[in-house]
């Protein structure tokens, strides 16, 4: 089958690459859609040191087992189901879990995937491909409000990226007062068009002025713009991973007593409501579709400050 695999760095289209075979507990899915995010990219920048099929927003057709036929999307842990953090419901914790696309597990980035059944979710018929590729970091983006209550308090999202504008989203639907900041205007003006408050950093009075800052920058300086706009006594909520290091002073943290929260995946159930109750606007979300061949130069296109959502269609 076709895919696009990582291996030492390198990103390569692979036009024979072995189809996974069906194990117990688990189903093979015909991939319709498969959305590129920055973990992909900072995988590629040795993120994880992983190798393998890349990819982990997808929405497909199951080939077999209970969805049979059925469009479905997936939830990306896979885990082992008897250590005391599955037993707890804490499964995206599992210390032997492989991650989709991610952690010793091929991804969607290929005609067809592997996955257990049980991470799948039936697409409900009035969400598009084009919405339902969406269901991962949508979810991701719900899992703030599960973390931290938002009820009254005054948000700020860093970063006017696929991430940003979701997590502001999100975080809209728990309290009223959110804003944006970002870097480029013309990404801004996405948040804009969705009534949604927005500021340049460069023209942002720089007070420690909001309860939560969600940093969705990608960047290893977001980190620092956050301790500086978050309230003593706030809370921090870390959304992106990257490959680089942070290197900088902590001590603000310390003397504002600031609560730092890591935040990664959510709710798969309540993300796929949310888009069958038009809840989160994706309308012009994507700016760019590429065929599988063409993958390797889906992935450059997606590093392009000017680009937003790149999806992979390996079904042209
Ligand atoms: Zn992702
Ligand atoms: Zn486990």
């Amino acid at each position: 089958m076709r895919a696009i695999s990582l291996q030492d760095s390198e990103v390569t289209f692979r036009d024979s690459a072995e189809e996974p075979i069906r194990r117990a507990g688990e189903v093979l899915v015909d991939v319709s859609l498969a959305g590129i995010c920055e973990t992909d990219l900072q995988l590629c920048k040795g993120y994880m040191g992983f190798s393998g099929i890349l990819g982990h927003e997808f929405v497909g057709v199951a080939r077999d087992g209970l969805y049979a036929g059925q469009r479905v999307v997936g939830e990306i842990n896979c885990v082992c189901e008897r250590c005391k953090w599955c037993v707890n419901g804490l499964g995206n914790h599992c210390p032997e879990r492989t991650v989709l696309g991610i952690l010793n597990r091929d991804g969607a980035f290929a005609e067809t995937l592997l996955i257990p059944e049980r991470n799948l979710h039936r697409v409900p018929d009035s969400v598009g491909n084009d919405q339902a590729v969406f269901t991962e970091p949508l979810a991701a983006a719900l899992q703030i409000s599960k973390q931290v209550d938002l009820a009254g308090k005054r948000v700020a999202v860093l970063g006017d990226g696929r991430l940003g504008i979701l997590c502001a989203q999100a975080t809209r639907l728990a309290t009223e007062s959110v804003v944006a900041v970002g870097k480029h205007p013309e990404k801004l003006a996405r948040f804009q068009r969705l009534g949604i408050e927005n500021v340049l950093l460069e023209s942002l009075d720089q007070q420690a002025s909001f309860d939560v800052v969600v940093d969705c920058t990608g960047s290893p300086t977001g980190l620092q713009v956050a301790c500086r706009l978050v309230k003593p006594r706030g809370v921090l909520v870390l959304k992106t991973t990257v490959a680089g290091e942070h290197r900088m002073s902590l001590a603000s943290l310390v003397i504002n007593e600031v609560t730092v929260v890591g935040s990664r995946c959510g709710p798969f159930g309540e993300a796929l409501s949310a888009l069958e109750a038009d809840a989160i606007d994706l309308s012009g979300m994507v700016s760019h579709r590429f065929a599988i061949e063409h993958g390797v130069e889906a992935m450059r296109i997606a590093g392009l400050p000017e680009s937003f959502k790149v999806l992979i269609d390996p079904q042209l």
